[in-house]
């Protein structure tokens, strides 16, 4: 029975192209990952139960999936699913929106709605991601918060990825107002920061300037540990729903939890000065946002497997890949290094090869609005553009890394990894035994 499944199962991924060498090497590599998986599922099952428990506590009811039209005066779905967020993040408030539209959205109106004229930005951990360049104006940009008179610093990690503590201290000054702390390496090869050493950064902000509001950009962090940044001192968390908390089902979204007053002055720059989280109507949304958290923290364990799967093949076959194969991980993102754009783009191709939508085009490098260099996505996804569906990107720039994450199911981040080792292998690109 055992040697027919096998069969079967060589079979069916031979009708996706893949040979049995290439699905041995595959099996090869998950044996010996089976006591990591066990793990992640272990932080998967006690995250699950923080979400129902919220949900539970929050009083969530079938009249919460129900959606308002119009102004959104009472939406009771809506406000409910905010209190739901607040809870899990140990936050005293949170703004959950539609009306957020992606995740740069998001932090773009955590930092405007909380920035005045005069204020200065800092990030103590390097570059923040490339879209937000242009919402800061280190990239000249129309809007920016340079052009309102907010100026911007930066201390970079130190070589080894620590924290640079004397350019911080040097760094603050009397007009710091907000500190910007990236979890997620975004598209560099710079470690991801664990919740526990963003708590570390944030305690040694504040002994040297109590009042600065500490906001975390927690893309792709969400649900990875037992722990969120808003529970280690963080006033502010932001992220996508399109990303991990959206669990593949939320269509479009943004969150943003934390403290009251931080969360107060984005409610009124999303919406309206006096109006605030009063409207915002939520339509039929609501069902995919509460579904959607329910499935997050097992849909992010798919990912998270995923990604490891990725590291220790592409480890095992002498590139370089961070977080290596066997380091913790902080988030959901995996990057190779190729060292060539063909590697990165024949990665890409067998991610899109793999999808369920979309699977017949073959994605191309193009000029993607906010970046600064060429990009290839691969992205057959059920929500357009989600990169909590299996997707990968990365830029055609030194060192030629892509960027590899997602996958609903761990089934289907397999497949996709698989696609890409068969495509870099037809391509001659690595040379399996
Ligand atoms: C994805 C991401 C963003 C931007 O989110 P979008 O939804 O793509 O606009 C910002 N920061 C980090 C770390 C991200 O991963």
């Amino acid at each position: 029975m055992e040697t027919q499944t096998e069969d079967l199962m060589k079979l069916q991924y031979g009708r996706f192209g893949i040979s049995e060498q290439v699905y041995a090497f595959g099996e090869e590599i998950l044996a010996s990952l089976r006591g990591r998986f066990e793990r992640i599922d272990k932080v998967a099952e006690y995250n699950q139960l923080k979400v129902v428990h919220a949900m539970q506590q929050a009083g969530v009811s079938e009249a919460c999936l129900l959606g308002t039209t119009g102004y959104g005066y009472n939406d009771l779905g809506r406000d409910t699913l905010e209190k739901v967020y607040a809870a899990l993040f140990h936050a005293e408030d949170a703004l959950v929106r539609p009306q957020i539209t992606c995740g740069t959205h998001a932090l773009a109106l955590a930092l405007m709605s909380n920035l005045r004229p005069g204020d200065e930005l800092l990030s103590p951990v390097g570059k923040p991601y490339d879209t937000l360049e242009e919402v800061i104006g280190i990239r000249p940009s129309k809007g920016s918060l340079r052009e309102y008179g907010i100026t911007y610093r930066q201390v970079d990690l130190l070589g080894d990825g620590s924290f640079d503590y004397d350019g911080i201290r040097a760094a603050v000054n009397d007009r710091t107002r907000l500190v910007t702390i990236q979890r997620s390496k975004g598209y560099q090869t710079r470690p991801t920061l664990s919740v526990e050493r963003i708590g570390e950064l944030i305690g040694f902000v504040k002994e040297i300037k109590p009042d600065v509001i500490c906001m975390v950009d927690n893309c792709y962090g969400e649900f990875v540990e037992t722990i969120e940044p808003t529970e280690v001192g963080a006033d502010m968390a932001v992220g996508s729903l399109i990303k991990n908390p959206g669990g593949g089902l939320a269509p479009i979204g943004g969150y943003i939890v934390g403290r009251k007053e931080c969360v107060e002055n984005a409610a009124y720059r999303l919406t309206s000065p006096g109006l605030g989280k009063e409207v915002g109507a939520s339509l039929g949304i609501l069902p995919a946002f509460y579904e959607g958290l329910f499935l997050a923290p097992t849909v992010t364990a798919s990912a998270l497997k995923g990604a490891i799967f990725a590291a220790n093949i592409y480890e095992k076959l002498g590139f370089a890949v961070v977080p290596d194969g066997s380091q913790e991980r902080y988030d959901i993102i995996q990057a190779v290094t190729f060292g060539s754009p063909e590697g990165v783009i024949a990665f890409c191709q067998g991610i899109q090869a793999a999808a369920s939508v979309d699977s017949f085009v073959t994605p191309e490098p193009w000029d993607m609005p906010g970046y600064d260099a060429q990009v290839i996505m691969a992205a057959g996804a059920f929500v357009s553009g989600s990169s909590i569906e299996l997707s990968a990107d990365g830029p055609i720039k030194p060192p030629y890394a892509v960027y590899f994450q997602g996958g609903l199911t761990f089934p289907h981040a397999k497949l996709g990894i698989l696609k890409t080792l068969q495509n870099l292998v037809d391509k001659k690109i690595v040379y399996i035994k």
